[in-house]
């Protein structure tokens, strides 16, 4: 049991009374108040330790919640997120066949993925790429892919004609 000097009398009483048994001052006060005015090479190291650690659980915690806790998805959301994983996973999946990966320019035409049944979607990607000779050409590609976990895995890639 630490010992502190009372601001108010001098005297020495238990850092765990709640007032002065002496003068009647409240010693709990008047610690908060030491504490608050405290230098930081003041605070013992266990303190600094204790508040570092706890100031990155908090973080972590935080990032954690940052997509499900504070915004928990609604289904048309998880859902809207899908298709837009599998026109993503699409074009990746094309850009990967092309000659030139580099110059694939995807066309929006709003034309998004459909989710056909289970953990199936496809789409339409148009966009233009180089072909061997350089020469930008339009092309359009139907894509299916299934959805495994958080990843979309290639069921058929055919160039629209
Ligand atoms: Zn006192």
């Amino acid at each position: 049991m630490a010992l502190i000097k009372c601001s108010e009398c001098g005297k020495e009483v238990s850092e765990k009374v709640k007032a002065c048994l002496n003068c009647g001052d409240d010693i709990q006060k008047q610690i908060k108040l030491a504490r608050s005015k405290r230098k930081w090479k003041d605070i013992p190291k266990s303190e600094k330790r204790q508040a570092a650690i706890t100031g990155v659980v908090l973080g972590i915690i935080f990032l954690f919640c940052l997509n499900s806790c504070l915004s928990p998805k609604t289904p048309a959301e998880v859902e809207e997120g899908h298709k837009r994983g599998a026109r993503g996973a699409c074009r990746m999946f094309i850009e990967r066949q092309l000659n030139d990966p580099g110059s694939m320019k995807v066309i929006r035409q709003g034309n998004k993925a459909v989710h056909v049944e289970g953990n199936i979607y496809e789409t339409n990607v148009n966009f233009t790429g180089k072909n061997a000779f350089g020469a930008s050409i339009p092309a359009s590609y139907h894509c299916v892919v299934r959805l495994e976990g958080d990843d979309f895995h290639l069921v058929s890639l055919k160039k629209n004609r």
